[in-house]
């Protein structure tokens, strides 16, 4: 199946990613959201991100004008979605808005429409079973900074073909990235793997270990990363992060993927990381 027309629903951090990149490989894109103000902040950010990469000379003028002209935007989501091949919901971590989403999505989609999730945690699985096409449903997980970060972890639910997931790693292969496949479980293996990296980061800053600049140095120098575990957690957003930790801490039941009471509480401050302009740093 070829996929030439999609729809991103969701323009936050990681859906402006999707639609430049979907644009920039000569996708017809529609990037849906409920808010046009988040809309048009979107559009501004693939636009910032385009010129960084006309600085960096790897695109020209009138190629960014192009891939910004592949991409319409809406605000209605029924309507924005009727004509895509696929659909790629990257809306908050949250498990009852994706399924009440995702009914939407099948009513509005056409038949052949594959529905992918961007979701970092939430069971394929589950999402997909809330839906008349459950093989058509699968996790199409992109790192964040979409734009730059090779990595796509596809995840098929227990009832995705062997179809559909073809055609999303033909696509991820088509947008420049590299797609790993992985099975159902909570948190895949990108999450599970580095969330618990950062809830310990956050209990250690939250323990007075040390400074956030001295646990983020420690694990850059020492580790060889290339950014610290709370300066990635400001990037990704407090809020997805514990989003994150508290789908892993209830399907998995066990306590050591407990929230840290830290980052409760930066999250209920509305300190989210980069997006808000405070987190573990300020970015004012
Ligand atoms: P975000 O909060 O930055 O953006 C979410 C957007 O969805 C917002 O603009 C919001 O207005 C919109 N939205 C909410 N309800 C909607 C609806 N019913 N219809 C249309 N739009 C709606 O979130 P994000 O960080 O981009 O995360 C999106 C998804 O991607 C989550 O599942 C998250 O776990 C996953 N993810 C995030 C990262 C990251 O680093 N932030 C990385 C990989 C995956």
């Amino acid at each position: 199946m070829s996929i030439q027309k999609i729809a991103v629903v969701g323009g936050g951090t990681m859906g402006n990613g999707i639609a430049h990149v979907a644009a920039q490989s000569g996708k017809s894109v529609r990037l849906l959201d409920v808010s046009s103000d988040i809309l048009e902040k979107a559009l501004a950010t693939i636009g910032k991100n385009l010129d960084r990469q006309i600085k960096k000379g790897t695109l020209d003028e009138a190629a960014k004008k192009e891939v910004l002209g592949r991409i319409e935007t809406g605000t209605d989501v029924a309507a924005g979605v009727e004509s895509a091949d696929l659909v790629v919901e990257a809306v908050p971590e949250k498990i009852e808005l994706k399924n009440t989403l995702f009914r939407t999505l099948d009513e509005a989609a056409p038949a052949a429409a594959i529905l992918a999730t961007n979701t970092s945690s939430i069971s394929i699985t589950e999402i997909a079973a809330g839906t008349g096409r459950p093989g058509q449903v699968i996790g199409m997980h992109f790192m964040n900074p979409v734009p730059v970060m090779q990595l796509v972890e596809i995840i098929r639910g227990i009832a995705t073909t062997d179809e559909t997931t073809e055609a999303v790693v033909g696509l991820a292969r088509e947008l420049g990235k590299t797609p790993v496949e992985v099975n159902d479980f909570p948190g895949f293996v990108s999450n599970r793997v580095l969330l618990p990296m950062i809830n310990e980061a956050v209990t250690a800053l939250m323990e007075g270990v040390a400074e956030a600049e001295a646990i983020d140095t420690v694990m850059k120098l020492g580790m060889n990363h290339p950014i610290g575990p709370l300066a990635l957690a400001d990037l990704i957003g407090l809020d997805t992060c514990l989003n994150i930790l508290e789908v892993l801490h209830r399907e998995l039941g066990d306590d050591r993927y407990r929230p840290s009471p830290l980052l409760r509480k930066y999250v209920a401050a509305g300190w989210l990381g980069r997006k808000s302009g405070r987190g573990f740093y300020d970015y004012a």
